[in-house]
């Protein structure tokens, strides 16, 4: 007992973008090089990714490759971190059916982000069941893997809370088995829920309001150059409103006053620099042409590494298979604690 574990991942339903890296992904690469987790696992969840794309498997396939080169060119470090395929464990799916029988229906249904994505979805009276079970399947990941650490947006938050509760209930049913973990939310505002481009809801690959850690200089530019400010700043002297501004909360979750000062030397600091708007008299198009700037620093070396790593996909599948092998131990472990404290253990 005691030992920190770490379990996070990503749907590959498209490739990861500015969201997942203020959400979660900047933060796993800090925990991993932390040295304060004796196990780290990334899972690329593609069985959850087919609960609403069974239509479509090819490119959950195609997108499992995106996924992994996305990790490795953000700084996740395969000698640190297993990164693993869901589907390549079939112990995950064995759990998933144990705790089915601790959730009830009603429960699942107040579930509010799956309240939000089957909206989201149009899926109205066909939900696919194995969608409206992903959060007991998640409860498996989490488990199977003993973590007690879930790095993650704050989307997460009520699979976690089902988490919790199937955790207890197992525990107070058979006894103590499973471990509870812990949600780990970003610091800021602005990377709990990054928002779209469009500025409406939050940036999701199923929307298409991204800017993806893939894109190439010129889309990230075009991306922020159409970016929603604020209405009523029609004129560079009028007073403008940060609030819902997306290129303010951009900068929130991106800038270090350090870089502001550098690109705009009028200002010492962003907060600064937002007095300057609140009072009128700064336009949106240096704001944004600062946001560029301050993006190229994060994205231009994830880039560079992406297409080193684009080039060699062999060694990207033995990363997978070998952090797969490990999840696989952690996770056989696992089920075999959960059959005996259910006295299914037949040893015939
Ligand atoms: P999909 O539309 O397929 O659900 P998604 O963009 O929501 O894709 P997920 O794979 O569901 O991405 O989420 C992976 C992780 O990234 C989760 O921890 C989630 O909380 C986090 N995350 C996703 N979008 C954002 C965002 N806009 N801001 C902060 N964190 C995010
Ligand atoms: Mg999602």
């Amino acid at each position: 007992m005691g030992k920190k574990v770490i379990l996070t991942g990503d749907r590959p339903t498209g490739c990861l973008h500015v969201g997942h890296y203020v959400g979660s992904l900047r933060r796993r690469v800090e925990l991993q090089n932390s040295g304060d987790y004796e196990d780290i696992f990334i899972m690329i969840a593609d069985q959850q990714a087919l609960t609403d794309n069974a239509g479509n498997p090819q490119k959950v396939r195609d997108n499992i490759d995106e996924v992994a080169l996305d990790y490795l060119a953000a700084g996740i470090d395969p000698g640190k971190s297993n990164i693993l395929v869901q589907s390549m464990i079939p112990e995950l799916p064995e759990l998933t059916l144990y705790y089915m029988n601790l959730v009830t229906v009603s429960r699942l249904q107040r579930n509010p982000t799956v309240k939000a994505e089957i909206q989201m979805r149009n899926f109205e009276s066909n939900i696919p069941v194995g969608f409206f079970c992903y959060p007991i399947s998640q409860a498996a990941d989490i488990t199977a893997f003993q973590a007690t650490t879930v790095p993650v947006g704050e989307d997460q938050e009520p699979m976690l809370e089902q988490t919790r509760e199937i955790v207890r209930k197992f525990n107070s049913l058979y006894g103590e088995t499973l471990v509870e973990p812990e949600i780990m939310l970003p610091e800021s505002a602005a990377c709990l829920r990054l928002p779209g481009t469009d500025g409406k809801a939050k940036m999701s690959k199923s929307l298409g309001n991204c800017i993806y850690l893939s894109d190439p200089e010129e889309e990230v530019k075009r991306r922020v150059m159409s970016m929603y400010t604020d209405p009523e700043h029609l004129q560079v002297s009028d007073p403008g409103h940060l609030e819902g501004n997306t290129v303010f909360t951009y900068l929130d979750a991106f800038a270090e006053d350090s870089q502001v000062h550098e690109y705009c030397p009028d200002y010492a600091t962003l907060d600064e620099m937002k007095e300057h708007y609140k009072r009128g008299g700064l336009g949106d198009v240096k704001v944004k042409k600062l946001l560029i700037r301050v993006l190229q620093d994060v994205l231009g070396p994830i880039r560079q590494r992406r297409s080193e790593y684009a080039k060699d996909l062999s060694y990207v599948h033995e990363v997978l298979k070998k952090g797969t092998e490990r999840a696989r131990e952690v996770s056989a472990d696992t089920l075999s604690k959960v059959k005996a404290s259910m006295g299914i253990d037949y040893n015939w």
